[in-house]
């Protein structure tokens, strides 16, 4: 989106742009080829998604690449809450497309990065020498997705050797999705979750920038598949519009979704999505529990859990879904419990998750002042403090391990991160053992995958 957006507003810099993938080029290979694009650039800046479980490359990578004439900006999800814990030259909080817009702008380009713009601050360096961060500027998480760049994305910049972590599980069948999005945010505030502290206000796109981006893609790239990358696609205001679109165009998509949406007549929905072209559904059930749910804050009970999955499945949609174990009163034998009810689902997958404590999420807010505790008997009162003292999330292995949450603490009262780490384990081999369960042959589904 950033390369779109600068491309938008400087055309003629677009053959400068290039994306680096880490996971596809290895640390070692990403930081070489980023140094050798940038060997021959009057100015090179370098622009890193840092993410907080990835802090520590982001500090390497940064170290690694600054140069005289390479100038490192920060974004992305971990910055945007911890800005503090970077050492990039500029950090940019929240939405990165209003800062690109005011840098590179033609009035404001004068060959340095020397401008203020929104969720941008720059590093300083004080009297003594040390560089040192002014006091941050607030995210920027206003901006209404209609604004967005024209395409949103430069999807040619991606070389197709890059592998989409998730790639087992959006590939249908030998259909490989290309990924399109209609909102910034959702709608509803999970609380382990952070798409609220990072995008702030739920915001849909209107069905004219949609078609737009929707005209882009046929007619410059090969699309096999779409995926709908919004936290909650269900909840477009405009879903039916959107539907008809996708029915007209035939080409099977699959999206993220609450179960919520199929309480009032669910099967109608289903069989609505499949009409036209949804193939699969990711819904984040997260727990069969309901209390469990409710610590969650999810809004929902196992019960509508159920008629989701059930109302896809029937529909001939694969529900693919998430299992966040480790919540505080999470118990051998409550989790074996859940185990059983997810496995009498129809799942296409089920990916299991120790529960981790994301920057800004409520869950990270409720340790940091106490009320969440780190559970006695396998942390002492100071981890808390530490924790607490450092202000940030950061994963730490030499104190909290390097089992599953990564250099984090659990906040299990009943099960050591040892123990939530054998049983993810054996659940995975379960659901391994027994998923995908397939669709029926006699479900028919739509017109163009007969
Ligand atoms: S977990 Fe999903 S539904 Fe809940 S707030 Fe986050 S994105 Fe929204």
């Amino acid at each position: 989106m950033l390369a779109s957006t600068i491309r938008e507003i400087r055309p003629e810099w677009s053959e400068n742009i290039r994306y680096f993938d880490e996971e596809q080029l290895g640390e070692k290979g990403c930081r070489e080829a980023v140094s050798k694009w940038l060997s021959e650039a009057h100015l090179g800046v370098v622009m890193l998604t840092t993410y907080t479980l990835t802090h520590h490359r982001q500090i390497q990578f940064c170290n690694d690449i600054r140069d005289e004439n390479v100038v490192v900006i920060a974004g992305g999800p971990h910055v945007t809450l911890h800005p503090e814990t970077s050492n990039a030259d500029i950090v940019v909080r929240g939405e990165g497309v209003s800062a690109m817009r005011k840098i590179f702008s033609r009035e404001n380009w004068t060959g340095s990065l020397d401008v203020e713009a929104p969720g941008m601050t720059t590093r300083i360096q004080n009297q003594n020498g040390d560089w040192v961060w002014p006091k941050f500027a607030h995210p920027s998480r206003k901006l209404n997705p209609d604004l967005w760049p024209q395409p949103s994305f430069a999807y040619d910049l991606i070389d197709k050797g890059v592998v989409h972590r998730a790639s087992n599980k959006r590939r249908m069948g030998d259909l490989e999705p290309i990924s399109i999005i209609l909102s910034k945010g959702c709608p509803e505030a999970c609380h382990f979750c952070t798409s609220g502290a990072q995008n702030g206000k739920w915001a849909p796109r209107s069905i004219s920038r949609f078609k737009k981006d929707l005209a882009y893609l046929l007619m410059n790239r090969k699309v096999e598949a779409l995926e709908f990358h919004d936290d909650d696609f269900l909840a477009h205001p405009e879903l039916p519009q959107i539907l008809e679109i996708l029915q007209e165009i035939g080409v099977p998509w699959n999206c993220y979704a609450r179960v919520n949406h199929f309480m009032d007549d669910g099967v109608s929905l289903a069989m609505r999505l499949a009409e036209s072209g949804c193939m699969r559904i990711f819904l984040g059930l997260e727990s069969m529990n309901n209390e469990k749910l409710e610590f969650f804050n999810k809004r929902a009970t196992s019960d509508m859990n159920r008629v989701a999955v059930l109302s896809c499945y029937n529909a001939g949609i694969e529900v693919a879904a998430g299992w966040i174990i480790g919540a505080p009163n999470d118990t051998i034998q409550s989790l074996q419990k859940e185990l059983e009810d997810f496995l009498n689902l129809p799942l296409y997958s089920l990916d299991v998750n120790i529960l981790s404590l994301n920057p800004g999420s409520v869950h990270t807010k409720k340790v940091f002042t106490g009320k969440i505790n780190l559970p006695t008997g396998q942390y002492e009162s100071s981890d808390q403090q530490y924790i607490i003292d450092s202000g940030a999330i950061i994963p730490d292995i030499e104190k909290f391990g390097e089992l599953e949450p990564w250099g984090q603490p659990t906040i299990c009262e009943n099960i050591d991160k040892v123990g939530l780490n054998d049983f993810a384990e054996h659940a995975r081999n379960e659901l391994h053992r027994i998923l995908p369960i397939p669709i029926p042959h006699h479900i028919v589904r739509t017109q163009f995958l007969l």
